[in-house]
């Protein structure tokens, strides 16, 4: 039996969720509608997510002592990392004393760092991955891509969308590679990994929710990247029957690995029949945005209703979709979105925009996410509409 109670009362089911972008606005939305009291902390004021829940705090999430205080002083009954960017150790700690985590403080705490959960998933469990090497210095580096051959990817051990990520194609980019992961480096990190160029013929997200029934899946979301960021996703992705099985398989280890409740993004490599684990995030993931217009269950109502020990019975995919960002970049706090009316004046097709406080550089803001007759229109679709949210000519910001 799971009880819900009443948001505001002693009964309140009460979830705290640390990171407040627009998938934690989601999530926020999603526990509200099942009664729950969201109380959602960041390091800045009125993110996403802060507009949408009952209360919110700003604390910097990478220091352990404010964490652990304010997850002590508030009590939630569930913490929700939202963001990798998280002192852990303040998780594993709360954890101890008796307080929910999602999926689990030990997730949370492999995935928050490159290193943890590649030596999870390379060393422990032997499944295939990029060829790789850790390094702290740039003559580390220059032996890595030595060992490696190029091209091969440099990526700060923590970071977040594409930060200090590049490709080293010729020995000359060395030392710029160098430079540009120190400079997207989070967190008191003090390494890099480097990894062995994987020349893939597609990759893909594979949603996999772990909840009180078993182990489900959405259908493959295929993505396509820039620097590290997504640029466009699309569902499914379409993928041999055995490669699918394989990653399923790969998904499930995974995931019962890191162990809890909750959606977990799986990222793979795939070349030709070979299946490569990239990456993982126990958390719902950027591209599985294509969900709010794809599934009778995006990737937030299933998480939700996993970390609430809900059943997830039936995942309904309806057909070919995709999803695109809109990006924007500039200096202001005062965006304004124009020609909304045009994007949705197309059927199937809906704008979610973020309600960020402020672009200064440049900042995903807004989703389009559209449903065709075929993955190729949804991509172009996505893509088309996207561009048509433009933001107010007059602001010093423009779209990218
Ligand atoms: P990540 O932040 O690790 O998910 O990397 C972001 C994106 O960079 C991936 O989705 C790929 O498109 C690309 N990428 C990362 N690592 C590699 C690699 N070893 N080989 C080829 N492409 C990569």
């Amino acid at each position: 039996m799971v009880a819900i109670g009443t948001p505001g009362s002693s009964s309140a089911k009460r979830v705290m969720l640390l990171g407040s972008g627009e998938l934690g606005k989601e999530v926020a939305i999603e526990l509200q509608r099942l009664g729950c009291e969201v109380i959602a902390v960041d390091r800045y004021a009125h993110a996403p997510a802060m507009q949408v829940a009952h209360k919110s705090h700003v604390i910097n999430m990478l220091d352990e002592e404010a964490l652990y205080e304010l997850i002590r002083v508030e009590s939630p009954d569930l913490v929700v990392p939202e963001i990798e960017a998280i002192a852990t150790e303040s998780l594993l700690k709360v954890e101890q004393e008796g307080t929910k985590v999602v999926p689990t403080a030990r997730a949370a705490n492999l995935t928050m760092n490159r290193r943890g959960i590649r030596e999870l998933v390379a060393s422990e469990l032997g499944i295939r991955t990029s060829p790789y090497r850790f390094v702290k210095t740039h003559h580390e580096l220059e032996q890595a891509a030595t060992d490696l051959g190029l091209p091969c990817v440099v990526k700060p051990v923590m970071s977040s969308s594409g930060k200090g990520q590049s490709t080293i194609r010729q020995r000359t980019d060395i030392l710029q590679s160098w430079n540009y992961a120190l400079e997207g480096t989070r967190g008191g990190a003090d390494s890099l990994i480097v990894e062995g160029f994987v020349n893939f013929d597609y990759e893909i997200t594979l949603l996999t929710v772990r909840h009180v029934d078993g182990v489900s899946f959405c259908e493959p979301i295929g993505h396509r990247q820039e620097g590290g960021d997504y640029r466009e996703s699309w569902q499914p992705q379409p993928m041999d029957e055995g490669v699918l099985i394989e990653c399923q398989s790969i998904a499930t280890q995974v995931s019962d690995a890191l162990g809890g409740f909750g959606i977990f993004g799986m990222e793979f490599f795939i070349q030709g029949e070979t299946v490569y684990f990239s990456e993982v995030s126990p958390r719902p993931h950027d591209t599985g945005l294509v969900t709010l217009i794809s599934q009778n269950l995006s990737e937030f109502q299933l998480h939700v209703r996993a970390i609430l020990g809900l059943p997830v019975p039936y995942i309904q995919q309806y057909g070919p979709s995709a999803s695109c960002p809109v990006l924007v970049s500039g200096e202001s706090k005062a965006v304004e979105f124009v020609d909304v009316d045009r994007a949705l004046r197309e059927p199937q097709t809906d704008v979610r925009l973020f309600g960020k406080p402020e672009v200064s550089g440049s900042r995903r803001m807004g989703v389009v996410v559209t449903q065709r007759d075929t993955v190729d229109e949804a991509r172009e679709a996505a893509s088309r509409l996207a561009a048509c949210v433009s933001v107010e000519p007059s602001s010093e910001v423009s779209r990218i």
